[in-house]
């Protein structure tokens, strides 16, 4: 059977506010349970909450850099359950009229040559709730509060996505652009980003939506993946079998990989939402938001796009690049002075430079490297005035102290020899004191030449130019062919 994947996302990102939603609490991860709460996050009755400012002014952001309309006149709603982790009874949220309306987001697919727009409902602000723990072994729950009323939006998408690659796609600019505008940091590991996710199978081309089911509450990106692949196999198995698709949530289950139903799903549930009123209607000027709008400078897709256009970059390494600001700064530093491919710098900060960066845990600026010292150091390898892996040992260097490259190596005794005269007289002692290469080579054994240059280099102690000493080889066995 040829089926249609259709999945549409609730994606829950923490805010990286310094206190909490409506309290003055820490927003931070962690810490002795129940040691940053008070009353308000604990929902005591006759206590009244006050909106955080730097929660609407990060959602602003998010939500104008998804391409989101805003509404001028934003206003709280309460969303009523009850649930043990949720102490007032009620989530202070958005319904009516939510402070992002509309926008999308765009993906890039197939290594950046092709790109979709994922159109979005809406961005609106709400608290997390408590945190639930469950002891099997002392057999009772537990409840933290730290998490209670920590800031978060929730960008809700339209079905608009098409397999687990897109949705993975989707997850990774939402993460890169909150992370860059310093929305949020998105760590998985702690929660910060989260789904709900909605799947549903249909017949290739049929334009009716199939039934859906909802994975709840799934962490991170490739968990989401997975969730999503597991989803489509257990639907496709149902459908292919000539069942119907009972609409069910379920709960993803990371450790043992698989999804099991939590609940049928209910008609529709009625939150009883309305309008809260302990918090005012919040006015945003249209200049309000033309400021923010101005400060949000080049967001990650657009960097890639640029450095994939611009530098004819990989999709991949223009991926990495605009994860980091330092490190595009020394990119485009590097590549303008350089006379070589920007590849090859971006081969440098993808590879040595990054792993030294991980291995001392530092960052860029924390380094001495500048983009002339590696613009000339590449340059020098380009003209064979040094060997890669001399370029290794330089390059440490250079990120400890501002100094040349040329400095570096002749101090260190990494120049090559391209002497012709010098790099000669090696390899005629190496030829004479092994006859058999030129026996062999002549017998059609061209692999020989590699033992060769490896002995001379030896002999050089790794510093001769193995370009020039392979032609300088071939010369004189071709000569003495001859003779
Ligand atoms: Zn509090």
């Amino acid at each position: 059977m040829d089926l249609d994947v259709v999945i549409g996302l609730e994606v829950h990102v923490e805010l990286k506010t310094r206190s909490k939603m409506y309290c003055s609490c820490k927003n931070e991860f962690g810490g002795v349970a129940n040691s940053h709460c008070c009353e308000i996050c604990t929902g005591m009755p006759g206590t009244l909450p006050n909106l955080n400012k730097e929660a609407v002014q990060l959602a602003l952001k998010a939500g104008l850099a998804l391409n989101c309309e805003i509404n001028n006149r934003t206003t709280f709603d309460r969303k009523n359950y009850f649930y043990p982790d949720l102490p007032k009874g009620y989530q202070i949220s958005q319904n009516e009229a939510p402070l992002c309306v509309g926008g999308f987001v765009e993906i890039l697919l197939n290594n950046g040559t092709q790109s979709k727009k994922i159109n979005l409902v809406q961005i609106h602000l709400e608290e997390d709730a408590g945190k639930m723990i469950h002891s099997a072994a002392e057999d009772r729950s537990f409840i933290d509060f730290n998490r209670s009323g920590v800031p978060l939006i929730e960008i809700v998408s339209k079905p608009e996505l098409s397999s687990a690659a897109e949705m993975k796609a989707y997850l990774e600019t939402i993460m890169n652009t909150m992370r860059y505008l310093g929305v949020s940091d998105c760590k998985v590991e702690e929660g910060s980003l989260r789904e709900d996710i909605n799947v549903s199978l249909k017949p290739n081309g049929s334009p009716h939506l199939g039934v859906r089911c909802e994975i709840k509450n799934v962490g991170g990106i490739n968990n989401a993946a997975r969730a999503v692949e597991c989803e489509i196999r257990r639907q496709t198995e149902i459908l292919e079998s000539g069942k119907e698709i009972e609409p069910v949530t379920l709960r993803w289950d990371e450790e043992a990989n698989k999804s099991s139903v939590m609940r049928k799903k209910d008609a529709v549930v009625e939150y009883r939402y309305f309008q809260d009123p302990d918090i005012p209607v919040i006015e945003i000027s249209k200049e309000e938001v033309e400021e923010v709008r101005k400060s949000l400078g080049e967001l990650p897709v657009q960097k890639v796009k640029r450095l994939m256009r611009d530098y004819g970059l990989t999709f991949t390494d223009a991926g990495l690049l605009a994860e980091d600001q330092e490190k595009i700064q020394l990119f485009e530093a590097t590549a303008k002075t350089g006379e070589f491919a920007p590849q090859k710098a971006a081969n440098w900060i993808q590879g040595d430079i990054s792993r030294i960066l991980n291995e001392k845990n530092i960052r860029l600026s924390d380094s001495k490297l500048t983009p002339q010292n590696l613009s000339k150091m590449i340059n020098m390898i380009d003209q064979n005035k040094i060997s890669n892996t001399a370029a290794k040992i330089i390059v440490e260097r250079l990120m400890q102290e501002d100094i040349s490259p040329e400095i570096v190596a002749q101090q260190e005794g990494l120049l090559q020899l391209s002497d012709q005269n010098s790099l000669k007289e090696i390899a005629e002692a190496v030829l004479a004191e092994n006859p058999q290469v030129t026996k062999l080579f002549q017998e059609g054994k061209t692999n020989i030449l590699g033992f060769a240059v490896g002995e001379c280099m030896k002999r050089l102690n790794g510093r001769g130019n193995p370009v020039l000493l392979k032609e300088i080889i071939l010369d004189l066995i071709l000569t003495r062919g001859e003779v």
